[in-house]
């Protein structure tokens, strides 16, 4: 069976494309979504429209499910782990099969969207989890605003951490850097001169250790502090992670020759959203770049709007992302 649409992630930017399709009421749309992403792990968005006391990640991925299942759309559990095109001009996706069956599964496309997010790369800490979101942020331009005037720790690595809280400074003056170092977490690498004189002009104390735990109160939400390898520890009420290397989880773009940006995020056209393979689409933080939940959304919804237009004309000129325009 050949798909109209089928969507590859099911966090923000995939379930309100689906939505926005499914209300074409014109179109064969799956999602396919592998179950984790950023919008699973965040419990708490505040700087949406309509939820000033915060809205969680679950929250809205069950609100769209429900959504989804009012116009009939399917959404599958599995991980796709292979895109290539067929010589007829459709897309064949691999799945691991990993869930309701042992072997891996083929589904067949005539558009697609990849809307497969980034994943934070961070230790994970007993007791971290359960305040991503609440009181352990990501994003300053989503949350710089929830550290205001409280003391704060960023937990980071050379000069990705120390950029991290130079930007948090315009809310609070409380801020203790822990560089903890390169991806290995035990050589503290030098920083780039120009940020430590930034760090010691702005105040910041730059402490080279490694975090032995994490103290939170996990039915709350509640960060308290960390406790460093010396034993010592470091109080405080919010937390910002900064470690840089995120995984962009582009692969799929890469593998059907879509033009990536040089930090792995997938171009697209700023009207259409289609990338520069034609029939397929990207929207969300795998595309770039915004990282946020309203932008995902956009996204998600601009796509569909032009993937309708192609499924219901295929001659329909869509605009594409060329990496020779001016
Ligand atoms: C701790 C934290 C706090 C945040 N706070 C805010 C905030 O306050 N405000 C805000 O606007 N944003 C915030 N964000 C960012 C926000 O969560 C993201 O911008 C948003 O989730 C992006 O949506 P997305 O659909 O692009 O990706 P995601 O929500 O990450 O969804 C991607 C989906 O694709 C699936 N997937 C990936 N690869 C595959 C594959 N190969 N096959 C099948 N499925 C796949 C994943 O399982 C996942 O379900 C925060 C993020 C974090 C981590």
């Amino acid at each position: 069976m050949i798909i109209d649409c089928i969507i590859i992630g099911g966090g923000i930017a995939g379930l309100q494309a689906a939505i926005q399709l499914g209300r074409y009421a014109a179109h064969h749309v799956l999602v396919i979504d592998a179950g984790d992403g950023r919008s699973a792990i965040c419990r708490s968005y505040r700087n949406l429209l309509g939820y000033p006391d915060g809205v969680s990640g679950m929250e809205l991925r069950e609100a769209g499910m429900r959504q989804l299942a009012a116009y009939g759309i399917d959404v599958i559990h599995d991980t796709i782990i292979e895109a290539t095109r067929t010589a007829d001009g459709h897309f064949l996706l691999r799945g691991s099969g990993d869930t309701s069956s042992s072997s891996a599964t083929t589904y067949t496309a005539r558009t697609l969207l990849i809307a497969t997010g980034v994943m934070d790369r961070f230790t994970d800490y007993p007791g971290l989890r359960p305040c991503l979101g609440l009181t352990v942020y990501v994003c300053p331009d989503c949350d710089g605003y929830e550290v205001k005037d409280r003391r704060t720790v960023v937990l980071g690595a050379g000069d990705v951490g120390a950029k991290m809280a130079l930007t948090l400074r315009a809310w609070t003056d409380k801020l203790v850097y822990i560089d903890q170092g390169d991806a290995d977490g035990d050589v503290a690498p030098e920083l780039h001169a120009r940020l430590r004189e930034q760090l010691e002009a702005a105040g910041i104390r730059r402490v080279q250790a490694t975090v032995n735990a994490v103290t939170a109160d996990t039915r709350t939400g509640e960060f308290q502090g960390v406790q460093l390898a010396d034993g010592t520890v470091v109080e405080a009420e919010r937390a910002f992670l900064a470690y840089g290397g995120n995984e962009v989880r582009s692969q799929l773009a890469r593998q059907l020759g879509a033009s990536l940006h040089e930090n792995g995020h997938i171009w697209t056209d700023p009207r259409s959203k289609m990338t520069s393979v034609p029939g397929v689409w990207a929207a969300g933080d795998v595309a770039v770049h915004a990282e946020q939940v309203s932008i995902a959304m956009g996204e998600g919804a601009q796509a569909a709007i032009w993937i309708h237009k192609l499924l219901l004309d295929p001659q329909t000129v869509i605009p594409t992302y060329s990496p020779h325009a001016p």
